[in-house]
């Protein structure tokens, strides 16, 4: 009879939230998503990023040091970046899936993930930004992915999120699509400061879905701190891989 009532109860909460109580990674129904978003078994299989890390670039690395030979060669414009999974396997098909797929309900569990990944970690910051998309590329997919990991992070974290003071100016090409030589001139001049008051004096968390070559990330960064103090910068995955790209 009990599992009569626990099942009912599931059933019913699945027509009122449907993806509330399913894993985010396979789909399977979970009994309470708000303390935890998956099921024990992705726990324990999914590519979570955890373990030694560089505290600018956030790569896998061993040793002594607290920042990673490249970092310590190539100078970021952000002061540190965080990404809560791997860019590999099912966190791949979930930022796929919330770009493309119109997978919107992603968005809180996804930001969830983000959350943790930060919480503990000593930055303070007063506004968060997502990355924007160009007016083109928002009229065609209808909405920004990481405008929306922003506006829940700004619900766990309290602070508020700033869509309008960093711009998108500039088409860019796919960064992957391009050899190393067009990658570092694809960016330059993409993003400008459209209003400057909310930034001055300020820490900024910049969020975005995925972290690939870190290009973006840069950019962005560099742009933001002709007027902000510190950049952090949050993203749901990053490439296990490889270095960021200067
Ligand atoms: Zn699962
Ligand atoms: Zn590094």
């Amino acid at each position: 009879m009990k599992n009569y009532f626990k099942n009912l109860y599931k059933k019913i909460m699945n027509l009122l939230f449907p993806n509330d109580l399913k894993c985010m990674f396979c789909n399977k129904d979970i009994a309470n998503a708000k303390e935890k978003p998956f099921c024990e078994e992705c726990e324990s299989k999914a590519p979570f990023n955890v373990g030694q890390r560089c505290r600018i670039c956030d790569m896998d690395m061993s040793g002594e040091s607290e920042v990673c030979d490249f970092c310590k060669n190539y100078h970021k414009h952000f002061d540190r970046s965080f990404s809560a999974m791997r860019y590999e396997k099912s966190p791949k098909s979930l930022v796929i899936k919330l770009k493309n797929n119109n997978a919107k309900y992603l968005a809180p569990k996804m930001a969830q993930l983000m959350f943790e990944r930060i919480k503990n970690e000593n930055i303070k910051f007063d506004i968060i930004i997502p990355v924007p998309l160009s007016a083109k590329s928002l009229k065609k997919r209808k909405y920004n992915q990481s405008k929306l990991l922003a506006e829940e992070l700004s619900k766990l974290t309290l602070i508020e999120v700033n869509n309008s003071c960093l711009a998108k100016i500039k088409e860019t090409k796919h960064q992957k699509n391009l050899n190393f030589n067009d990658r570092k001139t694809n960016l330059i001049g993409a993003f400008k400061v459209i209003d400057k008051k909310p930034l001055i004096n300020r820490n900024v968390l910049l969020v975005d879905d995925v972290m690939t070559t870190g290009a973006t990330a840069n950019e962005c960064s560099k742009t933001l701190k002709k007027y902000a103090n510190n950049v952090f910068v949050v993203t749901f995955a990053r490439n296990p891989l490889k270095n960021l790209e200067n």
